[in-house]
């Protein structure tokens, strides 16, 4: 009788989520920040998401360890206006942020129809999709706008400027799950780069240049003195440009290439801002709003885009609901270590 030898395992939602709460805890990080931030990888990992869930665990510890990002802040939030909210991370991580503006942010669309969320001094290290789906599960449209480091050529350029600055996008569709579409500003996420090298494969064309400007396939070229560039050109700039003003001057945070770690060697998160902006679609004067993006989703469907934005998130999901989560034993033991040793390394 012959055996399979597999190299995988799979582990509840909730398994991987208490998993990650103690690495985090270990890590000097504060209770309930570290719930929000356990939740926020899981659900990546649960996705598909893979660039941004148990991927980034050592990223997320070597910025702990430095003292570069404060795991044990405590989010400021100011009401700012009718529909304004401002949160001072106080150097925390965003998640925490977004969750302790949340119900004045949500009151604040329900009472004037639409609300920006300003987040500031914060670290995004993590996809876009977890802050702004559970909007449009609330029957709202939510938009996020996140600056991060400088790896992005403007186009035309020959420096870096721009972090891979993700922009996320969620409505409510009557009927059917949310669409959500949630991309980097560059070409190629610098997650994926990273995980290309280390799985030796190559990036398509057009993903980044070298560290002499040159055009190149090789992700190991483009993270040792290259770059990344911009989706579409010019286009892709201008809309980098935007979420740069948006996430980091409007907010008050630091620009992608004013990120200066240099003082915390091995820290890997952003310390940048983030914008949110929420509205509810009823007030459009529409109260059949969701019903035409369904009817628009149907056209596109009609049309041939047999695949939208979030459907690959939503099938991996229900396998991971249904099967569990596919993890590596290697990694399953690598997290079980962290999980049980004081100090993460
Ligand atoms: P992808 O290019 O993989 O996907 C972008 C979006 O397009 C997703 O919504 C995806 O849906 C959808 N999509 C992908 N392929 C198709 C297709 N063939 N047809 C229709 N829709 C498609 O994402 P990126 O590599 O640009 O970004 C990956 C992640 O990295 C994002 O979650 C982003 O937030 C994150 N990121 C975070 C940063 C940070 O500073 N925190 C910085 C940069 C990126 P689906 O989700 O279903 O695959």
């Amino acid at each position: 009788m012959s055996t399979i030898i597999s190299d995988e395992s799979h582990i509840t939602f909730d398994e991987l989520v208490a998993l990650l709460r103690r690495i985090f805890i270990n890590a000097d990080v504060a209770e309930g920040n570290a719930d929000i931030l356990a939740v926020n990888c899981a659900m990546c990992e649960r996705d598909g998401s893979f660039s941004h869930g148990i991927f980034r665990v050592p990223g997320y510890l070597a910025s702990l360890k430095t003292g570069w990002v404060d795991g044990r802040a405590v989010p400021a939030v100011e009401d700012a206006g009718a529909a304004f909210v401002r949160v001072d991370a106080q150097n925390g991580f965003a998640q925490p942020a977004l969750a302790a503006a949340r119900p004045i942010l949500i009151d604040k669309v329900r009472n004037a129809g639409v609300a920006v969320l300003a987040i500031r001094d914060s670290h995004h290290f993590s996809a876009l999709w977890p802050d702004v789906e559970p909007f449009a599960r609330e029957g709202l449209i939510g938009m996020a706008f996140v600056s991060g480091l400088a790896s992005v050529i403007p186009f035309g350029g020959s420096k870096v400027v721009f972090g891979t600055n993700p922009i996320a996008f969620a409505t409510p569709v009557a009927g059917a799950s949310p669409l959500v579409f949630d991309q980097a500003t560059s070409a190629i996420s610098n997650g994926d780069v990273r995980i290309a090298a280390r799985e030796g494969n190559n990036v398509p064309l057009g993903s980044g240049v070298d560290r002499r400007g040159q055009p190149t396939v090789d992700p190991t070229a483009i993270l040792d003195g290259g770059a990344l560039l911009p989706f579409g050109g010019h286009k892709g700039t201008s809309i980098a440009l935007m979420v740069e003003i948006l996430a980091s001057a409007l907010t008050g945070g630091q620009f992608s290439l004013e990120v200066d770690f240099s003082g915390h060697p091995g820290a890997e998160t952003p310390r940048t801002g983030q914008l949110l902006i929420v509205i509810d679609p009823e007030r459009g004067g529409n109260s059949a709003a969701t019903y035409r993006v369904r009817q628009l989703i149907d056209k596109l469907r009609d049309a041939g885009q047999t695949r939208l934005p979030g459907d690959r998130r939503y099938t991996r999901r229900k396998a991971s609901d249904d099967y569990g989560i596919p993890i590596s034993l290697p990694d399953l033991r690598y997290l079980r270590s962290l999980a049980t040793s004081q100090h993460t390394p």
